[in-house]
């Protein structure tokens, strides 16, 4: 077979799948926007998961998204309640966090919780919105907005930003103009290696609660942590399959009711498999996300899959999403 076959079967194969529904948040719903090496199309053709093995330790820093708080809660509980056990569960693990916050959201006495527990708080814009549908000029000023907002509220400007949705910019161009803003508000791409779909979750498992269907919402704090889990062991075997070795993680989660029920048990559960926790700054730190970023497109994506440029790799990340959603559907 030519070298060129791989690539072009591939994209073929992925501009011909049905599309999805535009409201979908699926990453298939959105068009292929690079090319695959013909030397990484066959390695990531070939590439088989390695079977289970005896786990090595790994190190993983732990980001939480769209703070104050997302999503609703269960009947008699209350933000400052689900964000005191979230934040317990930090202190209980040793586990150092970064918070992302949503500047324009309302919320101030929650991110004092946050802060007066010495968490480090990151820009997640001001109004969570997606690069491509607003000028950059809008884009700056609101970046530059919610760095004003956390300096006064923290005292000093924020060191981080996390990109709303993980979408960079859907052309090199606007990738590159995007992130130079970045780099003029002095602050750092966080950007996610273990990229999850927990969010799919929330909905259901807070209308099982509104219900009183408490083996419901169980079963679906069940699947919030079997879907971490198993994010973070399908990440840890694809970059020793595409990297070459283990790294340090970066696992994205959100500040929202599954958070506050199950972090006790995620945390436990990291640590049972061999994980330690460090900070977003010393995960930073490995040389994986000194790598140049091959990808510039729609989809909000894990740095792995960006430096690896195993396109289409994602249809994991939508297998899992689709599962959750067809078994825990919101009403
Ligand atoms: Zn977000």
């Amino acid at each position: 077979m030519p070298s060129l076959a791989i690539p072009i079967l591939l994209l073929a194969s992925i501009l011909l799948a049905p599309s999805l529904p535009s409201s979908s948040r699926l990453k298939t719903s959105l068009p292929l926007c690079s090319f695959l090496p013909p030397a990484l199309a066959s390695a990531f053709a070939d590439s088989e998961e390695p079977p289970a093995a005896p786990s090595p330790p790994f190190e993983i820093a732990i980001t939480i998204d769209d703070l104050p708080f997302v999503g609703g809660l269960g009947p008699g509980d209350s933000r400052p309640q689900a964000t005191a056990r979230i934040l317990k569960a930090l202190a209980e693990h040793h586990a150092p966090a970064t918070g992302f916050v949503v500047c324009e959201r309302e919320g101030d006495d929650l991110l004092r919780q946050w802060l007066a527990a010495g968490i480090e708080l990151g820009n997640h814009s001001s109004a969570h919105r997606h690069l491509d549908r607003v000028s950059l000029a809008d884009w700056s000023a609101d970046l530059r907005a919610c760095n004003a907002k956390l300096a006064s509220l923290t005292g000093t400007p924020p060191r981080w930003f996390r990109y709303p949705f993980l979408q960079t910019g859907r052309t090199s161009g606007r990738r590159d103009s995007a992130m130079a803003i970045v780099n003029e508000c002095d602050l750092r791409s966080a950007v996610v290696s273990v990229d999850t779909g927990e969010w799919a979750l929330v909905a259901p498992f807070v209308q099982a609660l509104s219900n009183g269907d408490h083996a419901r919402a169980d079963s679906i704090g069940s699947a919030y942590l079997e879907h971490l889990m198993a994010a973070i062991d399908h990440y840890r075997a694809f970059t020793r399959a595409h990297v070459g070795r283990d790294v340090r993680h970066i696992l994205l989660l959100h500040a929202n009711a599954l958070a506050a029920d199950r972090l006790d048990s995620l945390l436990t559960r990291i640590e049972a498999a061999g994980g330690r926790f460090v900070t977003l700054e010393e995960a930073l730190a490995d040389s994986v996300y000194a790598l140049p970023d091959r990808y510039a497109g729609p989809i909000g994506l894990s740095w792995l899959y960006r430096v690896a440029a195993a396109d289409s790799a994602w249809a994991w990340d939508d297998a899992q999403v689709q599962s959750m959603m067809e078994r825990f559907p919101a009403e």
